[in-house]
């Protein structure tokens, strides 16, 4: 069958010392595959984003992987699983949003912050509408959203901008949100 729609994670390429962020990763990898949404991520078999991918790809799910050819090496291209090597980082992030119907976010070091932050300004701009959803079941991500409230409150960002990200504190609530969003064929 078909998967339905898109799912971009962006996240760690650590474990981070809490293995519940692991845990999270790794039981929202198995949820995609039983839910059949296509899982696209950054390619690697490391951190949280090779535990996302290994247990979606390992229940049978649709995986397609992106990653730039510097990065094959020291983020260990996963090869078991479909993954497309690219010339660099602007166009991973590029060719991560296209295939993307929606995006989450679980917790994740700068590199997950900066594509996060790069399709959230996008969205501000009004150059895409698919949902940005942070899944943060232990408010890892609050300081973010106190300094998106603070810009806010400081007039440097629209107030707009905080409802272009949806916070969800279970994989159900995410899921629930995923499903809400449209296709890109619908588009
Ligand atoms: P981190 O959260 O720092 O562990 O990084 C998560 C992922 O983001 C890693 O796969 C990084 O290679 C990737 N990354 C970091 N910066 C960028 C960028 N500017 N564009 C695309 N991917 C990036």
């Amino acid at each position: 069958m078909a998967t339905s729609k898109s799912v971009c994670v962006f996240c760690g390429s650590s474990d981070g010392r809490d293995p519940v962020h692991r845990d999270l990763a790794q039981a929202f990898g198995a949820v995609l595959a039983r839910e059949n949404l296509r899982l696209v991520y950054g390619g690697g078999r490391i951190g949280l984003m090779g535990a996302v991918a290994v247990a979606c790809f390992e229940a049978g799910g649709d995986v397609l992987g992106i990653i730039p050819e510097f990065l094959t090496q020291r983020e260990v291209m996963y090869d078991e699983a479909p993954t497309v090597v690219v010339p660099n980082l602007h166009e991973r992030k590029r060719r991560m949003a296209e295939e993307a119907d929606v995006f989450v976010v679980l917790p994740g070091g700068v590199g997950t912050l900066e594509e996060t932050v790069d399709v959230l300004s996008w969205a501000q701009l009004g150059l895409h509408a698919k949902p940005i959803i942070f899944l943060d079941t232990d408010g890892y991500w609050d300081p973010f959203f106190a300094l998106l409230d603070h810009q806010i409150e400081q007039g440097f960002t629209p107030a707009f901008a905080r409802d272009l990200v949806a916070r969800a504190d279970d994989i159900d609530d995410a899921l629930a949100r995923v499903f809400a969003a449209p296709a890109r064929a619908a588009e």
